[in-house]
């Protein structure tokens, strides 16, 4: 087992994997910008060091000072947390060439699956469901238009490099086609620097459901059940829920099933997430994060098992601690992303909160790196916190939440909470009715209520 682990992460996340590692009996080390000196995870961490300014790209993506700073401390492993380093294969590599443990997968697995086209290759070979499309990248608009006559219109084109629902653009017929592929790549190549672009068919209302797994790296993995992220503005997940309400114990089963192999046989290791779209009955990949998600405490919530122990176990030697036989699932969990935001314009809302109260109770977990007086700087992501609910079954569950919800406070700036509150009354949301565009039509159909 590892000595000392160097979280390079902030905010919530850095105190989740810090509480882990502490379980663990593991030392550890928060890195932190001059903006963040007064966060919570220093505070709490056994040691800390000051990596940069607050720009992220000098100081939580500046790999020079995080390496040197777990040479300073004596760390034996990083873990990564989500965002910044967390799928950057460089990063594995020279953490491997100085003798320090990422706790995540092969750098090999995190390139594979963050080229988007060998991803999706790579999926169809392992026998995982994959939206029809080209078969890699398209150069020219004459084969395009030919694989675009026959997976049929609307189609979708995405970027190889893509990320964040950039590069993605929609041509609803032939006429759109040219125009559509000209658009994806230009952005495509000012974000990512490689403007290869492929194609998908379009689907018009699925469900965004993501399956969790995790490998020991030696040829085993299980998988834990999905989540149902469906409810998502501008590609940005805003309510989490596991189980989906949308899928059957056999269909979990079987896709769960599918996931767990294709890992096992790819010799992943650590925790990974594989996304489908799924509409009609049917799976389609559209992408796998070779990470810890945000959402991933829903996951801990109907399993018990904790994600980030099994992470640092993995990466240290130890093997999972589960079988697949194991896991089991109980009840139903909710997560809502609470943002330092204008719950209807999303304008960002940094400034100091004069008030933070979480509640509390049976089945009710708040993660969060704020409290009262904390200065929310402008540098970084606007979440807050995360509100975790837990209940018997999705009735219960709701009717926590929404008491857990009357009891959080946030004072000082905005927050998304009042959002959460009208979404926990909706008779859609109530009925686990919605598709991927569900919330942008909600928030474009009652926006005048709130001029
Ligand atoms: P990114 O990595 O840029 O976030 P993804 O491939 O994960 O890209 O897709 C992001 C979102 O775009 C999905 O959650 C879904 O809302 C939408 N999307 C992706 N592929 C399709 C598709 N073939 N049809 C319809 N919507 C899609």
């Amino acid at each position: 087992m590892f000595q000392k682990i160097l979280i390079a992460n902030r905010g919530e996340i850095a105190l989740r994997v810090l509480r882990a590692a502490k379980e663990l009996g593991i030392q550890t080390v928060a890195v932190h910008s001059t903006a963040d000196a007064e966060a919570m995870h220093v505070r709490l961490a056994d040691e800390s060091v000051c990596i940069g300014p607050p720009a992220s790209r000098d100081s939580y993506l500046n790999i020079h000072q995080i390496v040197a700073a777990c040479e300073v401390t004596g760390a034996d492993a990083i873990h990564p947390g989500y965002g910044f380093l967390s799928e950057n294969a460089k990063f594995a590599e020279i953490l491997a060439a100085h003798n320090i443990t990422f706790i995540g997968p092969s750098a090999e697995h995190i390139r594979l699956m963050g080229d988007k086209i060998e991803a999706k290759r790579t999926a169809k070979r392992l026998g995982i469901p994959v939206v029809p499309g080209s078969e890699g990248a398209v150069r020219e608009d004459r084969a395009a238009k030919k694989i675009a006559a026959e997976i049929g219109y609307p189609v979708l084109i995405k970027a190889s490099a893509g990320g964040g629902g950039r590069g993605m653009k929609v041509a609803r017929s032939e006429a759109d086609l040219s125009e559509a592929l000209s658009t994806a790549r230009s952005e495509a190549g000012a974000a990512f620097g490689d403007d290869a672009v492929y194609i998908e068919k379009y689907l018009q209302k699925p469900r965004h459901i993501e399956v969790q797994v995790m490998g020991d790296g030696a040829g085993k993995a299980i998988h834990l059940g999905e989540r149902d992220c469906s409810l998502q503005r501008r590609h940005q997940k805003v309510w989490e829920e596991a189980h989906s309400p949308a899928l059957n114990a056999e269909e979990r089963t079987r896709i769960g099933t599918i996931v767990s192999n294709a890992i096992a046989d790819l010799g992943y290791s650590g925790a990974g997430t594989v996304e489908f779209l799924y509409e009609n009955g049917e799976f389609y990949f559209i992408e796998m994060n070779t990470r810890l998600q945000v959402e991933h405490p829903v996951t801990e919530a109907i399993t018990g098992i904790d994600l980030v122990h099994e992470q640092i176990r993995v990466a240290s030697g130890g093997g999972l601690s589960a079988t697949q036989d194991d896991v089991r699932f109980f009840g139903h969990a909710i997560e809502c992303r609470i943002n330092a935001e204008d719950p209807r314009t999303f304008v960002p809302s940094p400034g100091t909160i004069t008030h933070f109260h979480t509640p509390g109770g049976l089945g009710v977990r708040v993660d969060s790196g704020v409290y009262t007086g904390y200065r929310i700087p402008p540098y970084y992501d606007s979440l807050i916190g995360k509100l975790i609910v837990h209940g018997r079954n999705r009735v219960e569950c709701m009717m926590r939440l929404r008491r857990a919800l009357d009891e959080f406070v946030v004072d000082g700036i905005k927050s998304t909470l009042p959002l959460f509150q009208e979404l926990v009354g909706n008779v859609d949301v109530a009925n686990g009715d919605y598709d991927i565009h569900w919330l942008e039509n909600y928030l474009a159909d009652h926006a005048a209520d709130h001029k």
